[in-house]
């Protein structure tokens, strides 16, 4: 594997997983879709029992962290994510990094969504506390409850998206670009 993160994750699943998939895993290998990833991170969308499952794995450190949308998935190892660690491990090849976009790039409405993709709600949380504005504060000042903006923070780590998600993305961002300074 050329790229150094991919083949350190690569490495550790070997170590850390068993990689022959289960019965329930194995109609799930090599059918996944939109498969990308950004740092050692792997994302790929699958087609399952009720509707499509957004399953990820990356590195934490030198352990393993993978999670999935399934009902069952929330904490990853799930059949899902057995499914796609055997995929990756089979072709890596299909996986393409994700491009993370500039602001001065953005020229349109579907280079905003692919600018808003790039980056998590936590990402801009972080990115607004180091510039002195707490999750509290721009919580209240979009008008929802700290537990709220906590919620959909988490979430989208463990890939259930609320539909709130990008919304709340641009109101952080408006918040960075006038009070951010
Ligand atoms: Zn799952």
């Amino acid at each position: 594997m050329e790229n150094p993160e991919l083949g350190q994750l690569a490495k550790v699943i070997r170590q850390e997983w068993l990689c022959t998939p289960g019965d329930k895993a194995a109609r799930y290998v090599g059918k996944f879709f939109d498969t990308t990833y950004r740092g050692s991170k792997i994302i790929g969308r699958v087609v399952g029992n009720h509707g499509t499952y957004i399953v990820s794995i990356q590195l934490d450190g030198n352990k393993l962290d993978s999670t999935c949308s399934c009902y069952i998935g929330k904490h990853g190892y799930c059949h899902h994510v057995n499914a796609l660690a055997v995929t990756f491990l089979k072709d890596p090849g299909i996986f393409k990094e994700i491009e993370t976009r500039q602001w001065e790039d953005v020229r349109g409405l579907d280079d905003l969504k692919a600018y808003l993709d790039g980056m998590t709600l936590e990402d801009l949380l972080k990115q607004l506390k180091s510039k002195g504005i707490t999750a509290k504060s721009a919580a209240e000042a979009m008008g929802m409850s700290p537990q709220k903006l906590g919620a959909i923070k988490r979430s989208e780590l463990r890939n259930r998206h609320f539909n709130e998600l990008g919304a709340t993305k641009l109101a952080c961002l408006w918040i960075l670009e006038h009070f951010g300074r």
